[in-house]
């Protein structure tokens, strides 16, 4: 691990203008993946900025019903929640799926949306990557790519994002809350918060540099069924090969967010749509520009497989 300055926030603005000035900042509030990637060189920060003393830990109502998250809950009190497993069980059903206990207790709403690929290669740092070197070339392509995803992908990068919890809330139609630099509050819609990768698979959002999340913001409850399926390769402690997401109404409309496929949680609207028309409708919209490799081939089958047993499970 590089040496490396240390301090902690006593503000937000404070610390949002301390990380702008040095792009070599970075936040750090869990710290269950930023450390394993400082350790590896991967992430090499000059200077980490410590957010946990920022009391931003609360879950609230928001005046119109919905539920504000601070950006430090950690993740099994957000699991927890009663407000949340009554209104929005998709998203503790999709947070008790993801890494294990302890993990959960350090890990924080912020840090999950941030977390990086497991891209083996990602971690190798003998081997050629694009989003770690950018312009080094991509070795899953060509490589070992069974985990890789099948939309959205480009010839620069097929790395999923591994997050359980986003999923959810790409279906729940959170809303990130940020502060930049200037001091400006932003509210951006989850399906705008991650990128695709592109030419610049090293930028995995649209966040600007030392801009802060504060909160995600959840809209009213919306009832329906929330049904969270994982398919992994054991049963606890392990990245999805494809999870489905989803909130089933009685009459069969709903909507679905897939992970384990695409370099962001994965929701189409025509998906959505399709869904009283059942599985195979509605993940043939999904996977329309489905472009897997030899290896990974098998995903687009278990989408399908995956959003049947989650809307059987729906109908009872
Ligand atoms: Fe790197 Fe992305 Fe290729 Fe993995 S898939 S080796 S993260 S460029």
């Amino acid at each position: 691990m590089r040496a490396f300055t240390f301090e902690r926030a006593l503000s937000v603005e404070a610390a949002v203008r301390t990380a702008a000035s040095n792009p070599d900042t970075k936040f750090i509030a869990g710290g269950t993946n930023l450390l394993d990637l400082m350790k590896l060189e991967i992430e090499t920060p000059t200077h980490l900025i410590d957010v946990n003393g920022l009391g931003l830990d609360t879950i609230d109502q928001t005046p119109d019903g919905g539920l504000r998250i601070g950006a430090l809950v950690r993740n099994t009190d957000l699991a927890a929640d009663d407000t949340v497993r009554r209104d929005y069980g998709l998203l503790s059903r999709a947070l008790l799926a993801g890494a294990s206990g302890q993990l959960r207790n350090k890990a924080t709403t912020a840090g999950n949306l941030l977390q990086r690929t497991r891209c083996p290669y990602f971690y190798d740092t003998a081997q050629p990557c694009n989003k770690r070197s950018p312009g080094s070339g991509c070795s899953a392509i060509g490589g070992f790519s069974r985990q890789h995803a099948v939309v959205g992908v480009s010839d620069a990068c097929i790395a999923t994002h591994p997050s359980d919890m986003a999923i959810a809330m790409r279906a729940l139609d959170a809303v990130v809350e940020t502060v930049k630099p200037d001091g400006g509050r932003r509210a951006i819609p989850i399906a705008e918060f991650h990128r695709l990768p592109g030419d610049t698979p090293h930028n995995e959002t649209v966040l600007e540099q030392g801009e802060f999340i504060t909160a995600v913001v959840l809209p009213p409850p919306i009832g329906g069924k929330h049904i969270y399926r994982k398919v992994r390769d054991r049963a606890s402690y392990a990245f999805a090969l494809v999870s489905v997401g989803a909130v089933i109404q009685p009459d069969g409309t709903g909507r679905v967010a897939v992970g384990g496929v695409a370099h962001k949680p994965w929701r189409i609207e025509a998906a959505d749509n399709a869904l009283p028309n059942g599985a195979k409708a509605s993940a043939k919209e999904l996977l329309a520009d489905a472009r897997p490799t030899e290896q990974n081939k098998f995903k687009v089958d278990l989408v399908e497989r995956t959003l049947g047993a989650v809307i059987a499970e729906a109908r009872g």
